[in-house]
């Protein structure tokens, strides 16, 4: 019998969309254990803790048995191999995402030849759907139930109630 795959979805989350939900589905039925990592060292300029994003994607999973919320911080390589997996999952968008991935994927590669990074194309109603866009509707008061999962709407909301910029 072959063994069980375990595949790592890493990301920022900062905070999920609908877009990384369709990856984290389609790649759960795709691989035996999913492990969706949130990155501690993002370069980016985020608005949720590593551990409000891992809260609130863990909620969004709560249907789907094999898939586990984590973070990682170093190098991505280092953590997959910890975990036993030599496969990483990313989605991809437009061509703008394509020079980006295809960089990291390759000096990936170089750091670890034995993992295998698989892309996932995204489905074509998430296109344009970015964490940034999610934010900058949410922050404006503006409908995201159909870009965010409700957990997610949720977390928005109270971020931005508690900051003044909605009005409740
Ligand atoms: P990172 O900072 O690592 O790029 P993101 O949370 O922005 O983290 O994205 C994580 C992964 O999910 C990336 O591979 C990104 O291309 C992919 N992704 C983000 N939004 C979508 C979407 N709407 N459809 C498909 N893939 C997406």
């Amino acid at each position: 019998m072959s063994q069980p795959i375990t595949a790592v979805y890493p990301g920022s989350f900062d905070p999920a969309t609908n877009g990384h939900l369709d990856i984290i589905e389609r790649a759960a039925g795709t691989f035996d254990r999913l492990l969706v990592a949130v990155g501690r060292n993002s370069s980016k300029n985020v608005l949720f803790t590593p551990e409000e994003r891992i809260a609130t994607l863990r909620e969004c999973v709560t249907s789907l048995p094999n898939v586990e919320v984590t973070s990682f911080d170093g190098l991505l390589v280092n953590f997959v191999r910890e975990q036993g997996s030599h496969v990483i999952v990313r989605g991809l968008r437009a061509v703008s995402d394509f020079e980006f991935e295809f960089q990291i994927a390759l000096a990936n590669r170089q750091m670890a030849p034995d993992i295998e990074t698989y892309f996932l194309m995204t489905s074509a109603e998430y296109l344009y759907l970015s964490s940034s866009i999610v934010k900058e509707i949410a922050r404006l008061g503006g409908d995201i139930s159909a870009l965010a999962p409700e957990p997610v709407q949720r977390a928005l909301k109270t971020r931005f109630l508690r900051e003044g910029a909605l009005s409740s």
